[in-house]
């Protein structure tokens, strides 16, 4: 079966989508990936968490789901996001992300690279959305995108939900902003969400959290020789961190091929003139994650 996004006479094209999640992936793990796409000349879009790093929360997910404690052995956690990490919002107060590091988010931009929105509090998301009131999404997005705006100078025009789990209720609030187009799924095809009306790009691509570094690159690039267009979901903690030997190796396996890395607006302005499918998202448990994502 085909694993690309689309008609098999689509371009080659790869989009990176760099997430960045906490205090310690903006502060290390972005310079590094701004150093690394530079020596490769690459533009990627950067989908940026801007408030509240509560990290150390996901210790209530280790006693509730014991697939996120096996995620967090085989991943070697603690070595990924370090000590402080582990304790924010508990034993030490949550540090502010994006909106800590201004200078950082302007050289992201100056350097080529997009910026778009990906978070106020990414880990009280992804733990706690399904209970959560739709106030308290609502109060989530405008606290996120009041922070995007004071940093960026304009608006997100693309939203990526946290761990790619959203809801009816998101997709509603979404509307009340400028957004061209969400990549909040692992769907395999991009298509047009029924509730929103926005084009969906999902990150359709493995990530190395997902299939381990040391498969990782060749299972990536197995893929790509398929050809087709591509995202592959990136996080600064992970390739900008400890793993960073590893998203250097696959940027040089694909500077082998023919593939065109493109930022994320560039493929949505080519998928503009294709007929997608529209359709509503729904919930699966993804090879190598702790909880369902949409696809
Ligand atoms: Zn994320």
């Amino acid at each position: 079966m085909r694993n690309s996004l689309g008609p098999i006479n689509r371009k080659n094209i790869l989009g990176l989508k760099i997430d960045v999640d906490t205090y310690i992936g903006m502060k290390q793990g972005v310079p590094r990936l701004l150093s690394i796409l530079s020596q490769f000349g690459l533009q990627a879009t950067f989908y940026l968490s801007m408030g509240p790093d509560a990290s150390g929360r996901a210790i209530l997910q280790l006693i509730k789901n014991p697939r996120f404690l096996k995620k967090m052995l085989r991943t070697n956690a603690g070595r990924l996001y370090g000590i402080k990490t582990a304790l924010y919002g508990t034993l030490l107060p949550s540090p502010m992300i994006a909106l800590s590091f201004p200078g950082l988010v302007e050289q992201i931009i100056s350097a080529g690279h997009e910026v778009e929105f990906h978070a106020w509090d990414h880990r009280r998301w992804q733990d706690e959305l399904s209970k959560r009131s739709k106030e308290w999404i609502e109060d989530w997005f405008e606290k996120g995108i009041q922070a995007y705006r004071r940093l960026v100078g304009n608006e997100p025009s693309s939203f990526g939900a946290p761990s790619w789990v959203i809801d009816d209720r998101v997709l509603e609030i979404v509307r009340q902003y400028s957004f061209q187009y969400l990549s909040c799924t692992r769907a395999k095809e991009p298509f047009i969400h029924e509730i929103s009306g926005l084009m969906e790009i999902p990150s359709n691509l493995p990530c190395f959290e997902e299939i381990g570094v040391n498969r990782g690159v060749s299972t990536i690039l197995q893929i790509l020789k398929d050809g087709g267009t591509h995202i592959l979901p990136v996080h600064a903690e992970a390739e900008g961190g400890i793993w960073d030997k590893y998203f250097i190796e696959l940027c040089e396996g694909v500077r082998r091929t023919d593939f065109e890395i493109l930022p994320l607006s560039k493929i949505q302005a080519l998928l503009k003139s294709e007929p997608l499918p529209v359709r509503k998202y729904r919930l699966e448990l993804l090879p190598g994650r702790s909880a369902p994502c949409a696809v």
